[in-house]
C-alpha cells in the first residue's frame, strides 16, 4: 500500500474559528431551519427524561405500598404524558422537515451563488474547477463540508442537553449514601471512592468515542483517494444516462474504454483496495475496541448501580433510573466527544470551502454610469491592449490598437487560435486587458458601472446555449417575455417558417425535458434562436461569434443577405475564420498570432498581395468558388 501523507488536522482553536464561520454563513441564509431543527433536538433530549422518572416512579411504587390508587394515577400520568410527547413530537418533526426539506440543495445554491458572483476571470480558472470538484467530491464521498455543519451543531445541542438531564437525575446516585449496617459496602460513601468511580466512568465516556474517532479519522485522511475514485464514478459510472453520449458510445463502444476507468474505482473501494485494508486492520480495531469499552462501561455502570441498591441506598426502583441515565449521560458524553472530533476533521475540509467562497472579485468595479445615447454614438477604442491568460506565458493579444463607431459593420477574421474570440472577450469585458486600455468614449471601460457597461453587448458565442423552456423565454430570457417582439426577431433571425409550423408558436418548449409536447432543432436552428435572442436584448452593440457556422449554405446567404437588416443602426462585430462570409463587411480586421495585422475593406485588403488577408483568401477560395 503507497504511503500517503495525512491531510493535516486544523488546531483546536482553528477548527472552532471555522465552524463557527461555516454556522454564521448558514444561519444567515436559513435561520428557520436552524430554529426549527434546534427546537426538535431540545424536545428529543429532555422528552425521554420524563418516561424515565415516571417508571421509577412506578416501579418505586410496585416494590414498596402498591397502592392500587397510587398505582393507577401514575399507570395514567405515564400513558397521558407518553400520548402528550408524542403528538407533539410528531408536530415538531414535521415542522423541522418542511423547513428543511431541499437543505442539500439549498446549500449547494451557496456555490452557484458564488460562481454566478465571481469574475468571469476566476470562473475560466482551471483552479476554481478543482477546488469545486474536490469540495464536491468531499461531500459525495465522506459527507465532508458545509452541509456537515448542520448536523454537528444539532449534535452538540442534543449532547449538552442530554448531558444537563443526565446529570439532574445522576447526582444523587453519589450523593445518596449507604446506611452504616452495610458493613463493609459502606465503602461506597467513601467520598475518594466515588471521585474514583467517578474518574473511572469519565476516562471510559473517552476512550469509547476517541476510539471510533481514530477509526473515523482513516476516511478523512485519505479524502483525496476516495475523491477521485467518486470522481471516476461519477463521470464514467452515469455515462449510459446521457442521450448526448448515446451514438458515439454505440459506434464506437466507448463503454468499453469507460469500463476500464470506472473499475480503477475498485483500487479504491474494492476488496483490495485501501479502505478494505484499513477496515481489516486499524479501522475495524479501533471500531471494535470502542464498541467494546463502551459494553465494559454499561457492566460496571451495572456493578456500581445494583452494588449501591444491594446495600440499600435507594430502593430497586431508582435501579433503572439510575442505569438509564448515566448511560445516557455516559452517551452524551461520548457524543459530544465524538462531535467535537469531527467538526476539527470537517475543519480542513472547510477550511477549502471558504477558500472557495472567498475567492476575491479583483476586477476593477467603476460606478460611472454609461450614457443611454438615443442615437447609439458610442465609439471604443482599443489603446495598445496586450493580453495574457492567467497562468499563461503567451500572450493570447498583442499590442492591439484599433476604433471603431457605432453604426459600424466590423468583421474579425484570422485564423484558428490568432485572438479573435480573446479580443470579443476583453470587449465585453469577461476579462480585463494585462497591458493597455479599452476606451468607450473617450473613458476606461473600467470606469463605468459593470453591469451597466455589459448591458450595451448582445453577443452570440459559438458555445452558447438554450434551455429547455419555450421558445419565447429562450428569446426573451424572461418568464414574462414580449411575445410579439420574441417573434419579430425570430422571424428576423431567419426562423419565421420554422416558426409557422409550430403549433405553439413561441409558447413551444424546446427539447422534451419538461414537455412531452417539446420539439428538438437543429444546430442551424438553434442558432437561429441564438440570434434572435441577440436582437430582443436590443443593445448597441450585436456581437456574432461565427454565427453561421451551423447552418446550411442557403439559410447563410439569407442571413448575409439581411444581415444588414438584421443588425440595423446597431454596432455589429462578426468573427469568422471563413473570408468569404466576411466580404459583405466594409470593415474587415485581420488577425494573426493575436496581433492586428491588417485593416481595411476587402477590396483594399485583397489588393495587398503580400497581406494575410489574402494569403487566408486565396487558401479559402478554392473550397468556396
Ligand atoms: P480564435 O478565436 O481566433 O480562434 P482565441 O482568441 O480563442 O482564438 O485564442 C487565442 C489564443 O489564446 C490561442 O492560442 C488559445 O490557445 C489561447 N487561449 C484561448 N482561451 C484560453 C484560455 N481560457 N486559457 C489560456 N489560453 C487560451
Amino acid at each position: 500500500m503507497k504511503k500517503k501523507k495525512d491531510k493535516k488536522l486544523l488546531s483546536w482553536k482553528e477548527a472552532y474559528a471555522v465552524n463557527q464561520k461555516a454556522f454564521r454563513l448558514l444561519y444567515r441564509r436559513y435561520p428557520q431551519m436552524f430554529t426549527s431543527r434546534i427546537i426538535c433536538v431540545v424536545w428529543e433530549a429532555l422528552t425521554p427524561y420524563v418516561g424515565i422518572y415516571l417508571s421509577a416512579l412506578l416501579i418505586e411504587e410496585l416494590s414498596t405500598s402498591r397502592n392500587p390508587q397510587v398505582l393507577a394515577r401514575l399507570v395514567l400520568i405515564t400513558l397521558l404524558s407518553a400520548a402528550v410527547i408524542s403528538l407533539l413530537s410528531a408536530f415538531l418533526i414535521k415542522w423541522r422537515d418542511t423547513q428543511c426539506a431541499g437543505m442539500y440543495f439549498k446549500v449547494k445554491q451557496i456555490f452557484t451563488k458564488k460562481l454566478l458572483d465571481m469574475d468571469f476571470v476566476s470562473i475560466d480558472d482551471t483552479k476554481t474547477h478543482e477546488m469545486l470538484s474536490t469540495i464536491d467530491q468531499n461531500q459525495n464521498g465522506g459527507g465532508w463540508g458545509l452541509y456537515r455543519v448542520i448536523g454537528n451543531y444539532e449534535a452538540i445541542v442534543s449532547a449538552i442537553l442530554t448531558l444537563l438531564g443526565g446529570i439532574a437525575l445522576t447526582v444523587t446516585l453519589f450523593t445518596q449514601p449507604v446506611p452504616e449496617s452495610a458493613g463493609s459496602l459502606t465503602v461506597l460513601n467513601n467520598p475518594l471512592f466515588v471521585l474514583a468511580v467517578i474518574f473511572v466512568m469519565l476516562a471510559v465516556t473517552y476512550i469509547a468515542p476517541a476510539l471510533s474517532n481514530k477509526a473515523g479519522s482513516y476516511y478523512a485522511h485519505r479524502a483525496d483517494s476516495h475523491n477521485l475514485a467518486n470522481r471516476l464514478f461519477g463521470f464514467f459510472g452515469w455515462l449510459g444516462y446521457h442521450q448526448e453520449f448515446a451514438t458515439d458510445m454505440r459506434i464506437y463502444r466507448q463503454d468499453i474504454i469507460c469500463d476500464k476507468y470506472n473499475s480503477s474505482k475498485t483500487d479504491t473501494f474494492g476488496s483490495k483496495g485501501i479502505f478494505a485494508q484499513y477496515a481489516k486492520g486499524p479501522i475495524g480495531f479501533y471500531s471494535a475496541a470502542s464498541a467494546a469499552v463502551s459494553v465494559i462501561f454499561t457492566g460496571f455502570v451495572y456493578v456500581f448501580v445494583c452494588l449501591k441498591a444491594w446495600a440499600g441506598a435507594f430502593g430497586i426502583g431508582s435501579v433503572t433510573q439510575y442505569i438509564a441515565s448515566v448511560t445516557r449521560l455516559s452517551s452524551s458524553v461520548s457524543s459530544l466527544i465524538g462531535t467535537a472530533g469531527d467538526m476539527r476533521n470537517n475543519a480542513s475540509f472547510l477550511k477549502l470551502v471558504f477558500e472557495f467562497l472567498e475567492i476575491p472579485n479583483t476586477m476593477r468595479q467603476g460606478n460611472l454610469p454609461v450614457e443611454k445615447r438615443s442615437n447609439r454614438d458610442y465609439e471604443i477604442e482599443f489603446k495598445d491592449v496586450s493580453f495574457q491568460y492567467p497562468g499563461s506565458d503567451e500572450y493570447a493579444l498583442r499590442h492591439v490598437n484599433m476604433k471603431f463607431k457605432a453604426g459600424e459593420r466590423l468583421a474579425v477574421v484570422g485564423q484558428n487560435g490568432s485572438g479573435k474570440t480573446t479580443f470579443i472577450k476583453l470587449l465585453c469585458r469577461l476579462y480585463d486587458p494585462t497591458e493597455g486600455v479599452i476606451l468607450l468614449n473617450g473613458t476606461d471601460i473600467r470606469e463605468y458601472n459593470y453591469l451597466d457597461y455589459l448591458a450595451l453587448f448582445s453577443v452570440v458565442f459559438q458555445d452558447f446555449k438554450l434551455f429547455a423552456f419555450t421558445l419565447g423565454q429562450n428569446v426573451g430570457v424572461k418568464v414574462s417575455y414580449d411575445k410579439k417582439m420574441a417573434e419579430r426577431c425570430l422571424r428576423k433571425a431567419g426562423f419565421g417558417e420554422r416558426l409557422d409550423t409550430l403549433e405553439d408558436g413561441t409558447e413551444t418548449y424546446l427539447y422534451k425535458e419538461f414537455s412531452k409536447a417539446g420539439v428538438d432543432i437543429s444546430g442551424g436552428e438553434a442558432q437561429k434562436i441564438a440570434l434572435a435572442r441577440t436582437l430582443y436584448k436590443d443593445a448597441p452593440f450585436i456581437v456574432l461569434d461565427e454565427p453561421t457556422a451551423a447552418l446550411d449554405p442557403i439559410a447563410e446567404a439569407e442571413v448575409y443577405l439581411n444581415f444588414n437588416d438584421i443588425v440595423g443602426d446597431k454596432t455589429a462585430i462578426y468573427i469568422s475564420h471563413r473570408l468569404s462570409s466576411c466580404r459583405f463587411c466594409d470593415d474587415i480586421a485581420v488577425f494573426h498570432e493575436g496581433e492586428l495585422v491588417q485593416r481595411g475593406s476587402h477590396e483594399q485588403l485583397s489588393a495587398d498581395t503580400k497581406g494575410k488577408y489574402y494569403e487566408l483568401w486565396n487558401a479559402q477560395a478554392q473550397y468556396y468558388h
